[in-house]
C-alpha cells in the first residue's frame, strides 16, 4: 500500500503502484507472448484499481523529456520520462522496477505530474524539468508542488560502476564507498533535486523494491534478461473539489 501524508487531504487525487501480485506490467519486451501477458496484467490491474478512461503511457528513454498531456494527445505513445497535466480524469502512468516513480501534485492549480527517475534521468534533471514544466505550462509555484517519492532501490542495494562516478557531479555526497564498491542513494538525489527546484513538501515512501522481495519486482535483485516491472499512476478526479488544506 502506497500512501503519502502530503497527499492525504486531497480526496480527488488518486495514485498508486502495482505489486508483484498484479504481475509483470512490461509490454515492451520484444516477445509477443510476454507483451500480451503484460497487456492482460495491466487490464486486470486497471479493473482492480477502478481505472477507466484516458491513460497516458510514455515510452522511456531514460532522459529528461516531460510530456504535457491534454485531451487531444492523451492516447499518443511518445518518448518521454515524465508527464504533467491539468486535465482531470487523465491517468499519467510510468513503469518502474528499481527506478523511482515520483508523484507530483499542486493543489493550488490542480496540476499533477509523474516522473520515472533512474540514475540517468536523475543526472539529466528529469524532476527539475517536471517541476519547471508544471510551473511554465500551468503556473504552478514550485513551493506549492507536493512530491511523493515512490518505491525504488535503496542505497544499501544500489551499486554504481566506478567509471560512472563522474556523471554524478553535484551528488557526490550521495555516493558511499564500501568494500571497494560504490553505493548510490538515488532517493536522496531525487529529494535534493526536488528541493533545489523549489518544492518544499517532499515525502518518501521509504519502500525499497529490492528489499521488499515479496511485494515488488527489482531488476537488480532478479537479474532477468527482460526485467519485470510495476506500473505507477496518478490522476486527479473531476468534480470541482480542488483542495482541502490540512
Ligand atoms: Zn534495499
Amino acid at each position: 500500500m502506497l500512501r503519502f501524508g502530503c497527499f492525504q487531504p486531497f480526496l480527488d487525487l488518486r495514485y498508486g503502484i502495482s505489486t508483484m501480485q498484479d504481475g509483470d506490467m512490461n509490454i515492451a519486451t520484444g516477445n509477443p507472448k510476454r507483451d500480451s501477458l503484460g497487456t492482460q496484467n495491466r487490464k486486470k490491474f486497471f479493473v482492480k484499481e477502478g481505472i477507466t478512461g484516458a491513460i497516458f503511457l510514455p515510452r522511456f528513454v531514460h532522459g529528461n523529456t516531460v510530456r504535457v498531456v491534454n485531451v487531444q494527445n492523451r492516447n499518443e505513445i511518445v518518448e518521454a520520462d515524465a508527464a504533467t497535466t491539468r486535465e482531470q480524469d487523465i491517468y499519467l502512468t510510468v513503469t518502474v522496477g528499481d527506478c523511482f516513480p515520483v508523484y507530483c501534485y499542486d493543489p493550488e492549480t490542480g496540476t499533477i505530474g509523474l516522473a520515472h527517475a533512474g540514475w540517468k534521468g536523475i543526472i539529466r534533471g528529469v524532476l527539475t524539468n517536471t517541476i519547471q514544466t508544471m510551473a511554465k505550462q500551468f503556473f504552478s509555484r514550485p513551493e506549492n508542488i507536493r512530491i511523493g517519492i515512490g518505491p525504488g532501490i535503496c542505497k544499501r542495494h544500489y551499486t554504481i560502476l566506478l567509471e560512472h562516478f563522474g556523471y554524478f557531479r553535484g551528488y557526490e555526497h550521495f555516493i558511499e564507498k564500501r568494500r571497494e564498491q560504490y553505493f548510490a542513494d538515488l532517493e536522496g538525489m531525487i529529494g535534493l533535486q526536488a528541493r533545489s527546484a523549489g518544492a518544499r513538501l517532499i515525502e518518501s515512501s521509504g519502500q525499497c523494491a529490492y528489499c521488499l522481495n515479496t511485494t515488488y519486482f527489482s531488476h537488480r535483485r532478479e537479474r532477468r534478461q527482460i526485467p519485470r516491472v510495476m506500473l505507477a499512476y496518478i490522476m486527479l478526479r473531476g468534480n470541482g473539489t480542488k483542495s482541502e488544506e490540512i
